[in-house]
């Protein structure tokens, strides 16, 4: 367990380093108690960029040994509107003219106790300081929906969405045990976890998966692709190829089609 990037800036800046392993799986403890605190305090102008995001939701996961995130996976959790960006700052004004690039350095003051836990954190203002120049965008639409001039503007994330897309993480991730797990729990266990998620994407808007049957991945509500991916669509034309001849036939692998996208695949997901 090491003390990394987003850890570090939760623990008091005079706490000394830690020693030992034991002192420091217990600042590792420690801070994380502290980024569940920021979490909950959820102030509106505690906001991240897209890659701040993302490297604080990998640096969680690394300390809880629960598995690895970057800014591709974001990339999709976005696509799916699994998480909504809860701002976004326009790259041009409303007025048009050229580019503007707003660097406006968000300054958090943290504050701890006499143990070293985060009592409140102070910001400035960078909301307000965008909502004057005229740049901020607030609860923009999805991307499916997002005008253009929505989609010229980059994301802010709250700090408190960082606990949203751990807990959409952890419920989609697991390590499987395949000695002691038989076909019947496996399917279960996905049956009970995809449909979960269902739930969430039918919350969101009509939910869309791939169209080949054997692997119905969620797609974002707003593409107008049948497929996933090229590698889906090229399989799926294969398969309405006319089998003319039993030579021709044998050349198309034939699988059962899922009824439904609940059902379980016929291998379990390959765990990164
Ligand atoms: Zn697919």
């Amino acid at each position: 367990m090491k003390l990394n990037y987003t850890l570090r800036n939760h623990l008091p800046k005079d706490l000394p380093s830690p020693p030992n392993a034991t002192e420091e799986w217990y600042q590792v403890a420690l801070a994380q108690a502290n980024c569940t605190r920021r979490i909950k305090l959820a102030y509106s102008d505690d906001i991240l960029g897209e890659v701040e995001f993302a490297i604080t939701v990998s640096d969680l996961l690394k300390s809880m040994a629960a598995g690895s995130f970057n800014g591709l996976k974001l990339k999709q959790y976005l696509e799916l509107g699994l998480i909504i960006p809860r701002y976004r700052v326009r790259h041009y004004l409303k007025e048009g003219g050229a580019r503007v690039a707003p660097a406006f350095m968000v300054v958090r003051d943290l504050s701890y106790d006499a143990n070293g836990y985060l009592q409140d954190l102070h910001l400035n203002e960078p909301l307000s300081y965008y909502r004057k120049a005229g740049l901020l965008i607030e609860n923009p639409q999805p991307p499916w929906r997002a005008t253009k001039a929505e989609l010229r503007s980059s994301p802010l994330f709250t700090f408190s969405q960082v606990g949203q897309v751990l807990e959409i993480y952890r419920n989609t991730h697991f390590t499987l045990d395949l000695l002691n797990l038989s076909p019947e729990e496996y399917e279960d266990l996905r049956n009970d976890v995809l449909s979960s998620l269902k739930a969430r994407l039918i919350e969101i808007g009509l939910p869309r998966f791939c169209a080949r049957s054997e692997c119905m991945k969620p797609l974002p509500p707003d593409s107008k692709r049948l497929y996933c991916s090229k590698h889906c669509q090229q399989k799926s034309l294969n398969t309405r190829k006319p089998k003319s001849t039993p030579r021709v036939a044998r050349s198309y692998v034939r699988r059962r089609p899922f009824e439904s996208f609940a059902e379980a695949p016929p291998f379990p997901p390959v765990i990164e």
